[in-house]
């Protein structure tokens, strides 16, 4: 008989698993793979300012190469449940669509990949040519410290190797097999602030109004492109996201004025450059007279890319097979924890249609949860039998 994704999709859903709670969604993964012969680990990941983390690894085999499925359990929260049509928690099926909160990110895709590796380890007599490991956080939705990145620093520590890696986040547009992920952006976060003088409105020469410092670096800034784009990327791009001055009345110049950034940053740049760049311009357009420094926020959040060539064409290949689609390589979205993975082997996203994650009535049809579990099936396949050397 072979595992049913779509009732451990449901199971996990009904595991309230708000980051950081556990919710006993990864008790529950525990359980299925025990029972399929894994060597399963729970860890928590803690650091002084931060809630405790629970986290998941388990393998399978002890040669190499060791393909790993990563993912997260943990799922934000739900918003006003009242708005919900089906309650977030339920899991309830309604004309063939699975509907609750991680649905589609990314309890249905870990529920497809647990799914497709207890079916291919069934067909291998429960002894596959290499090895299957799965990677699971309960911290990727919130500050993503105490998960991915820690147990993948653990895993490495007693001696794991990782050779290629899928990540099932929603990668998909719109049907499955339309998107693979092989890059993400980075991002970083920044404070423009300008130091004036405080003063009376009405004796401009008194004091130096930091606003007009700020009004000119900003339209340096937003005017001047970081990149052109590469390959695989769309030009690097900073987006003002805040000016804070805090003036409550209107006979004070100011003494200080801020403006926040965000920038999400393609593989032509790193932290370093794009700090780099950035002050250049801004000192540029301060000039002599303008009074300015830049507060960047620590970032966790490189860029990463994995280059088409065997591995991307080998899963390329498998969702043809099973979607009759040729799917898109993309590098767009937000970040992923596949800005870690991509530290210790290759590593791309394929999950499901992502249309409704984070959204009131998150869902994904039933026969998504069957095709990419069929992806996923055809992947293993194509890895361990053909693709294997290929890949690696
Ligand atoms: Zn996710």
């Amino acid at each position: 008989m072979s595992a049913d994704p779509v009732a451990l999709a449901r199971d996990l859903i009904r595991c309230p698993s708000v980051t950081p709670a556990e919710g006993g969604a990864l008790a529950l993964i525990e359980r299925v793979l025990k029972g399929a012969a894994f060597d399963v680990h729970r860890i928590v990941f803690a650091e002084p300012g931060t809630m405790p983390v629970e986290n998941l690894y388990a393998r399978i085999g002890t040669s190499a190469p060791n393909l790993v499925f990563a993912g997260h359990t943990d799922v934000v929260p739900a918003g006003d449940e009242t708005k919900w049509n089906h309650p977030p928690f339920a899991a309830d099926i309604s004309d063939g669509v699975l509907y609750g909160r991680g649905a589609v990110d990314m309890k249905g895709g870990v529920a497809c990949a647990i799914a497709a590796v207890l079916d291919y380890v069934t067909a291998c007599g429960g002894k596959p040519k290499g090895s299957v490991s799965f990677l699971i956080t309960g911290d990727e939705e919130g500050i993503a410290v105490n998960g991915t990145t820690k147990l993948l620093e653990w895993a490495c520590a007693r001696g794991e190797k990782f050779d290629h890696c899928i990540l099932g986040e929603p990668s998909n547009a719109d049907v499955i097999g339309d998107t693979i992920k092989i890059g993400r952006r980075g991002s970083l976060n920044g404070t423009l602030v300008i130091t004036g003088k405080q003063g009376h409105v009405a004796y401009p020469e008194r004091a130096d109004n930091p606003v007009r410092g700020l009004v000119a670096v900003m339209s340096a800034l937003m005017a001047t492109p970081l990149d052109h784009g590469s390959a695989h990327f769309d030009p690097s791009n900073l987006e003002f996201t805040s000016i804070d001055i805090g003036n409550p009345v209107v006979n004070l110049i100011p003494g200080e004025a801020r403006g926040r950034f965000n920038i999400r940053f393609n593989d032509c740049h790193s932290q370093v450059s794009l700090k780099t760049l950035i002050e250049r311009v801004a000192g540029a357009a301060a000039g002599q007279r303008v009074r300015w420094h830049i507060e960047w926020e620590p970032s966790n959040a490189d860029s990463f890319l994995t280059a088409p060539g065997a591995f991307v064409e080998l899963v390329i290949g498998a969702v043809r097979e099973v979607t009759g689609h040729v799917p898109a390589l993309s590098t767009k979205g937000g970040t992923s924890d596949a800005r870690f993975i991509k530290n210790y082997c290759s590593v791309l996203e394929f999950g499901l249609a992502g249309q409704t994650m984070h959204q009131v009535d998150e869902h994904t049809p039933v026969a998504d949860l069957k095709a990419l579990t069929a992806v996923y099936g055809k992947i293993l396949q194509r890895y361990f039998n053909q693709g294997a050397r290929a890949a690696a």
